[in-house]
């Protein structure tokens, strides 16, 4: 029998979330203040979600590694939030943001989920503009949208390229007003080390005080993971350098679900690599792809400077294939579409593996239109060029400015070269329609859990996700839970499952100070980033993944017998930081290569390349392979799959098109 239960409410699709809203258990204000909750996480997911809980009278204590909240890797978040607003009266509607949202994730996520995202959309960005968040605007005062991949409708709000700067900064209002008021207990460089279990509930955590090096027991009547992606696992990618698995991957040994691990977002539009001393990759946002074009030249190895190939000599490969949706298809089908013209022999650049991303005909034109408004009958190139830039730099300066100061290249003047890089992952924990993982009291919020994203995330969803989850699911769901809960009173810290769980994590931390190796924790991480990248990166095969998991298994024994540990475990020290999560990621790796060897089939970023069609597209297998992934942890290199089939009654399911 599956152990899975989706808790997906009865009724039409578009009326599940309000039914369930005015049916589900509510707490009153009087238990609300009995009942603890732990927050793990405090970026958008976690900082809406605690602001909100507390808002509502729970007690909150919120957990983040960094110096301060701000810091959430949420900040980096540059270019939009998706909400399904029609201000550009261009035919969008919640039903076509769940559309685009379920077609854009090659029918691999839950619609009940999916359509509530769609609905809650609006509400986000009203919450927002309450809050102070400076989207951009038009003239007229309307908050003002623009376009990013696999879709057709203009529904991304936007504040220049720092969207996710500004949402942060509300949400984190939000949350401090709640700590100035009480309800919340913040717990700056704090990290999570494990979930207490107590009669099979999640109870509370264990935290490493990351100053002092001491351990910490925490109670919680519920703990909600917001711990955000595990990009890093490549150790190359857009992600910030500290975003890590741990968090979810205890969860997942304490017995969370861990679901589609292998579904891996990358994203077509990156600063390339440009060497092996590099620790970070840099995203240009991909709302660059608005007015930008992209382009190879035509000529197999040019070695011309790109402002020196004429017009016909250039082939903007993805308006050529793909001519509805051009250069904003999603992001799965252009970064695949520029690996196929780089490794056909095309690329550019030194490398040869970047391809351009050219502004040219957009400075043009924004130029063209400031000399219209301005009412020049006769501008001249200069001019139109001046004028252009000053529109351009309006929208995207900082992601301009930011290529010029990484490249030494001035993207007004010549193309920006660009490749796919690791940005995002759709795996996570598995979750109910509650947001519940499969430990009853233990639930995940935001990029941490695996929902709504299916095999490939559209741009600006995953800030709408995460706030969607923090500020208007959790509420209500929690209440499912909690109101049996009123009852429990908090548990001693000093009771034997927390004093257990304590030194579980200290023996994990004695065991990796005591090996005494000779390579430093970079070599492992390293080294297991380019297996993955070369093996369960952005074209996966049958042999290349077992090759990967055997390579993977003997890098595990090499760390666990030859890392070095400078320093002590009862004090600052952040080598020590580091091993712990490559120490997760090692075995998370092996994980994703093993639902990535499972999942015979191509869809969204799981490319197999036994599966694909005539075109080079991915080519899926719903007959067999409809189904959320989601593995159960059986000890070292041992997991379990439960199959939560997905059922599409809504939405005729399709091979995807963007032609
Ligand atoms: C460069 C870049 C640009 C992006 N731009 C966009 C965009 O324009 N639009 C869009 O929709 N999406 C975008 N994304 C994706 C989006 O930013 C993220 O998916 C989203 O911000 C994740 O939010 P989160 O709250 O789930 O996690 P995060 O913001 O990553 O927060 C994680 C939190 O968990 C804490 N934490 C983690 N582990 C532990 C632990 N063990 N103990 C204690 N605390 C822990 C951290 O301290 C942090 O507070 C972008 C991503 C990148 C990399």
């Amino acid at each position: 029998m599956t152990k899975i239960d989706s808790k997906i409410p009865e009724g039409s699709l578009a009326e599940k979330w309000t039914k369930y809203r005015s049916s589900v258990s509510l707490v009153n204000p009087a238990n609300k203040r009995n009942l603890e909750i732990v927050v793990v996480g405090s970026g958008l997911a976690g900082a809406s979600a605690a602001a909100s809980l507390a808002e509502l009278g729970y007690k909150v204590k919120v957990f983040c590694f960094q110096d301060s909240p701000r810091r959430a890797h949420s900040i980096a978040a540059q270019g939009g939030i998706n909400a399904a607003k029609n201000y550009q009266n261009d035919g969008d509607s919640v039903h076509r943001l769940f559309y685009d949202t379920i077609k854009g994730g090659d029918y691999r996520s839950r619609e009940a989920n999916v359509h509530r995202l769609a609905e809650v959309s609006s509400g986000i960005i009203d919450q927002c503009v309450a809050q102070g968040v400076p989207f951009a605007r038009e003239y007229g005062g309307l908050l003002s949208n623009r376009s990013f991949g696999g879709t057709q409708v203009q529904r991304t709000f936007y504040a220049a390229g720092q969207t996710g700067q500004q949402l942060l900064l509300g949400a984190y209002s939000a949350l401090q007003r709640q700590v100035g008021m009480g309800n919340i207990e913040l717990f700056t460089r704090h990290e999570m080390l494990d979930v207490v279990m107590i009669d099979g509930k999640a109870r509370g955590i264990i935290a490493r005080d990351l100053v002092s090096g001491n351990l910490e027991r925490h109670f919680g009547h519920a703990v909600l993971l917001c711990t955000g992606g595990y990009g890093n696992v490549f150790y190359l990618s857009t992600n910030a350098m500290g975003s890590n698995v741990t968090a979810a991957w205890k969860a997942h040994k304490k017995g969370a679900f861990f679901a589609n691990p292998c579904y891996t977002q990358i994203h077509p539009t990156c600063i390339p690599v440009s060497g092996d001393h590099q620790s970070k990759l840099t995203l240009m946002s991909e709302s660059l792809r608005n007015d930008g074009r992209i382009w190879v030249p035509k000529k197999e190895n040019d070695t011309r400077k790109a402002n020196l190939i004429p017009e016909d000599e250039r082939d903007y490969y993805l308006e050529r294939r793909y001519p509805a949706f051009g250069n904003l298809v999603p992001r799965d089908i252009a970064s695949r579409a520029a690996k196929e013209r780089c490794d056909a022999g095309f690329g550019v650049g030194t490398s040869k593996m970047a391809v351009y991303l050219d502004y040219a005909a957009a400075i043009i034109r924004y130029g063209k239109g400031e000399a219209n408004k301005r009412n020049m009958h006769h501008p001249s190139d200069e001019e139109i060029q001046l004028m252009g830039k000053e529109v351009v730099k309006e929208k995207y300066g900082n992601l301009f400015d930011m290529y010029k100061q990484i490249t030494g290249e001035d993207p007004y003047d010549v193309p920006m070269r660009i490749y796919p890089a690791v940005h995002y992952t759709m795996g996570g924990l598995w979750v109910d329609y509650n947001l519940m993982t499969s430990i009853p009291g233990l639930y995940a919020l935001g990029e941490a859990n695996f929902s709504d994203h299916g095999a490939n995330r559209l741009g600006a969803s995953a800030l709408m996700q995460g706030l969607a989850d923090g500020y208007f699911v959790i509420p209500y769901t929690i209440g499912a839970y909690l109101a049996s809960e009123i009852s429990n009173k908090a548990t001693s810290t000093d009771s034997a499952d927390f004093v257990a769980a304590e030194k579980a994590v200290s023996d994990k931390i004695n065991l990796l100070m005591n090996i005494k190796g000779s390579k430093p924790v970079d070599y492992f991480h390293k080294k297991l980033g380019l297996i993955m990248w070369d093996k369960c990166g952005m074209a996966r095969s049958e042999k290349g993944l077992k090759e990967a998991i055997a390579d993977i298994q003997a890098l595990q024994k090499e760390f666990w017998s030859d890392v070095r540990i400078p320093g002590e475990a009862n004090n600052f020290n952040p080598e020590l930081e580091k091993a712990g999560r490559v120490a997760d990621f090692l075995e998370l790796g092996e994980l994703m290569c093993v639902d990535a060897l499972d999942r015979n089939e191509s869809c969204g970023g799981h490319f197999r390349e036994e599966y694909q069609t005539e075109d080079g597209e991915a080519l899926r297998d719903d007959v067999n392979y409809a189904y959320v992934a989601a593995w159960e942890y059986q000890g070292a290199s041992k997991y379990q799959l439960h199959k939560e089939e997905l059922k599409y009654e809504n939405i005729k399911i399709a091979q995807r098109s963007y032609k």
